[in-house]
């Protein structure tokens, strides 16, 4: 694969790297940042940029918006149809566009060729139309887009390194056209959303929560790697799929699989430096688990199934505490589902319960959690309770049925997450009601389809009193007169500023303290009138601005413990992470110094 700055110029290279002699690339030196070579926006390297790359170049495309000196001056006059469009015009046209296609999955495929076609448009129209964009280039439709990847497949984006590269991953790394890698997206593909085992068509998400990390936090595309470990799929249907576009071959595991990724994340230091931010993303349960463990402190990484979800489940609770003038201390949790989700809020509740000022043992003491085997309790005779279950597990007789468990322990807070669609029957509801002046109830589970109860059913059970959140949308409800906008705890509200935090700070760990902070911070945003129209979370289409608020609490986190390591430090944190955003506006096309001169 050539390397952009060698595509662009027409050059030879070899691993990304141009091998021209005498080639002396842009370099810029920003204060507090390593230097790099910037292939975008205002430090294009002029003379290696041909007219014709203008158009052809997404990064640098602006369609019918070349003004007749840029398009003179770039010797592209005569290839564009002869009208000017502005900016404002092209964002129209492409909403109309999307919304001309019925299905979500023709206006996803729509959204990706103008990505391919025109990076700035396409970050302009999902970030200044988020409500509207994100769940189409996000869940749900990445999900069907990720089943469907082989049908769909046009261009290549991300990097696919399979079992085969064990040995080389270094090598593959160095094929990526970027030189400033500073995020990457990483999945293996075993669990895809709560769609199971997609193989090297998981591919869909870390390219999708790469764009939400630059729609949503202004992270730069260019230092974004969406990178799928392909081992192979023990789907055994996608196997067989005509289309499916990975290795046809059962999931290597064990040793081998274990070594392969470590070799990933070494090759990853090696090639980008050891503050690359490397969010995990859909692995199975227990990999999921072991990794965060075994690399959180070796390496700049997170996982969002587990750490962001907790952080977003944290914050509506911490603004239902707002709500109900109480703290987390005061309540008992009962979780359905003992999973990535479960365990990840549970855990982060018992670090902010430590924050309120109980023990450990004490905030365990107050969280309750039934997988599908029942409560976890200790010596349970029907599947024994092990790894990180085990520190929730009371000495209690076993039980089955939630119902059951829910009348014992009249739960303040009753959370879902098992994707067990309508577990939270009429009768629990009800339960929650007359044990609660006000309860709450999160109903995490997705998509829509799988959870444990609707945003209706939990308000009419409980005359609207319910403290209601959910993983997927719901319309609002009138009740009684009074209409309530269900929460919705997306990761999204979580991910993207963290990871903006961490990079613009240089964080080299990503402790379990900053999505307690990013929790914090996310729940500061809502208002008591938002509050009180039954919201958790700020509002979908403020959420930019609310990445770049968690980003500067953590900075003020990291630079008070001593975590960052860009310095010096900025004297103004929120004009210093301002300054980094990507800026999706057109600006002046730089026209080609010196034509290149064709290479014998
Ligand atoms: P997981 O596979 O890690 O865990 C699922 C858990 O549910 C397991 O502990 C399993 O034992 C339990 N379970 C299965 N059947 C059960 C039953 N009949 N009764 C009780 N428990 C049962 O999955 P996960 O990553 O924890 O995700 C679970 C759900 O949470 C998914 O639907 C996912 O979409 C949702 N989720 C929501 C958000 C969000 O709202 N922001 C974020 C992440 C995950």
């Amino acid at each position: 694969m050539l390397g952009l700055s060698a595509r662009l110029a027409g050059l030879p290279a070899v691993g990304g790297r141009v091998l021209a002699g005498g080639l002396s690339c842009h370099v810029t030196d920003r204060p507090g940042r390593r230097p790099y070579h910037e292939v975008t926006g205002e430090n294009v390297c002029p003379n290696m940029v041909r007219g014709i790359d203008n158009v052809r170049e997404p990064r640098l495309n602006k369609g019918m918006a070349f003004t007749l000196e840029e398009r003179q001056r770039l010797g592209i006059h005569g290839l564009l149809p002869p009208r000017f469009k502005t900016q404002d015009e092209q964002v129209d046209l492409c909403i109309k566009n999307v919304s001309r296609y019925q299905e979500d999955l023709n206006k996803f495929i729509y959204l990706m060729g103008l990505q391919d076609r025109n990076e700035r448009l396409f970050y302009r129209v999902l970030s200044e139309n988020v409500e509207q964009m994100m769940p189409l280039v996000y869940t749900p439709t990445v999900g069907l887009a990720c089943q469907k990847f082989g049908l769909i497949y046009r261009r290549p984006r991300g990097l696919f390194i399979t079992i085969h590269d064990k040995g080389h991953i270094y090598d593959v790394l160095k094929n990526w056209p970027e030189h400033d890698v500073r995020a990457i997206v990483v999945t293996d593909g075993e669990r895809i959303l709560g769609l199971g085992d997609l193989g090297a068509q998981g591919m869909g998400i870390p390219v999708g929560k790469l764009s939400l990390y630059t729609a949503l936090a202004g992270i730069k595309p260019h230092q974004c790697l969406p990178i799928v470990l392909d081992v192979g799929t023990n789907n055994k249907e996608l196997r067989q799929d005509e289309f499916y576009i990975g290795l046809k071959q059962e999931r290597v595991s064990g040793a081998e699989y274990d070594e392969f990724i470590d070799e990933f994340m070494q090759a990853v230091v090696r090639r980008y430096g050891q503050n690359t931010l490397i969010q995990f993303e859909d692995f199975g349960n227990q990999n999921a688990f072991r990794f965060l463990e075994k690399y959180r402190n070796k390496y700049c990484t997170f996982n969002d199934d587990i750490q962001g979800t907790a952080s977003v489940a944290v914050a509506g609770l911490l603004a239902a505490m707002k709500k109900l003038h109480s703290r987390l201390s005061d309540h008992t949790f009962l979780f359905l589902g003992a999973g990535e989700a479960s365990l990840g809020i549970a855990n982060l509740c018992v670090m902010a319960m430590e924050q309120e000022g109980l023990s450990s043992a004490e905030a365990h003491d107050k969280i309750f959690l039934v997988d599908s085997r029942g409560l976890i309790v200790n010596n349970r005779p029907e599947g024994g309770v092990t790894g990180h279950k085990a520190e929730f597990a009371k000495d209690m007789p076993p039980m089955k049925n939630l119902g059951d468990v829910v009348k014992k322990l009249k739960p303040s807070a009753l959370i879902g997450a098992a994707a067990q669609p309508q577990a939270f029957t009429a009768e629990i509801l009800k339960d929650m009601g007359e044990f609660n002046k006000e309860p709450i109830i999160f109903a995490l589970s997705n998509p829509t389809s799988k959870a444990e109860c609707t945003a209706q059913q939990a308000y009419e059970a409980t005359q609207g009193r319910a403290v209601f959140a959910s993983g997927s949308p719901f319309d609002p409800v009138t009740i009684g007169g009074k209409t309530l906008y269900p929460g919705q705890g997306n990761n999204a509200y979580i991910f993207p500023g963290v990871a903006l935090g961490v990079l613009c700070t240089g964080m080299h760990h990503i402790g379990e303290e900053v999505f307690l902070r990013a929790a914090e911070a996310l729940s500061r945003m809502v208002s008591d009138a938002e509050l009180d129209a039954g919201r958790l979370y700020p509002p979908l289409n403020t959420i930019r601005d609310v990445s770049l608020q968690i980003a500067v609490q953590l900075a003020e986190h990291a630079y008070r413990t001593g975590k960052a390591s860009t310095y010096p430090q900025p004297d103004d944190l929120e004009t210093f992470i301002r300054s980094q955003l990507y800026d999706y506006h057109y600006g002046v096309s730089v026209q080609p110094v010196h034509p290149w001169p064709a290479l014998q």
